[in-house]
């Protein structure tokens, strides 16, 4: 009998192999964790010192980074932004199989975590509607699914707040991946509309995304929502690059 097991999971293994998320490594079947002991290590919580508004991670004091400091902090919409986790090579592999290869499960390992993030901040608290940053429809056809309405959902379900897609994004854009600062900001520019502004007229919105870079897409659809008649913007994205 023992035999004849050790041939089934060999037999499993070899048709549904159980492998790291990240480094690909053989994982026992009845392992259910979606990184290897080791790739858990490296899922580091953003914690210590960062700018105030925006969430970046400071490397020496002060209260905020240098695209927020002074006069700058206001003229922001977006007025609070955090992420969960830091950009290393286990949650970008998470993220990644996440989005691309549409292993959308990964979306329920990441729920736990942004709602940690969430119950940390009390900025979030007031929050009447969660909003997903929207995809082109075009994407979304092709993947089948948003990231970020996955993760907003499950946070959503958590704290009993209604989940609401209110933005649409109306232009494709080019992937923001290898652009910098500015060039970032130009590229997003004026992609969102909120087709129905009666739906967030006076409402606190919290932003959900799966990935902060420079915070220029959070921004821009904060600049939607308020021109809208939102009271408030605040965001919550589980990676900050
Ligand atoms: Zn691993
Ligand atoms: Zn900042």
């Amino acid at each position: 009998m023992a035999y004849f097991n050790k041939i089934k999971n060999l037999l499993l293994h070899f048709f549904f192999p159980r492998v790291c998320f990240a480094c690909g490594i053989d994982m026992d079947r009845k392992d259910n964790n979606l990184l290897c002991p080791t790739c858990q290590k490296d899922l580091k919580p953003i914690e210590g010192l960062i700018c105030k508004r925006c969430g970046l991670p400071l490397k020496d004091g002060g209260a905020y980074c240098f695209n927020c400091r002074g006069s700058k902090a206001a003229k922001y919409k977006c007025s609070f932004i955090r992420s969960s986790l830091y950009f290393t090579p286990s949650s970008r592999a998470l993220v990644h199989a996440f989005k691309y290869e549409k292993y959308i499960h990964i979306a329920k390992f990441f729920t736990p975590i942004i709602y940690k993030t969430y119950l940390k901040n009390p900025e979030y608290f007031e929050a009447d509607l969660i909003v997903p940053v929207p995809i082109h429809k075009s994407r979304l056809k092709q993947r089948g699914f948003n990231q970020a309405t996955l993760l907003a959902s499950g946070l959503s379900a958590k704290i009993d707040v209604p989940l609401l897609e209110v933005l649409v994004r109306k232009r494709k854009t080019k992937s923001q991946t290898s652009l910098g600062r500015k060039a970032r900001q130009e590229n997003i520019k004026e992609a969102f509309i909120c087709p129905s502004p009666a739906l967030v007229k006076r409402k606190a919105i919290l932003l959900i995304d799966d990935v902060c870079t420079t915070g220029a897409t959070l921004e821009e659809c904060a600049k939607v929502l308020k021109a809208a008649g939102a009271r408030e913007v605040v965001a919550l994205t589980v990676l900050r690059e």
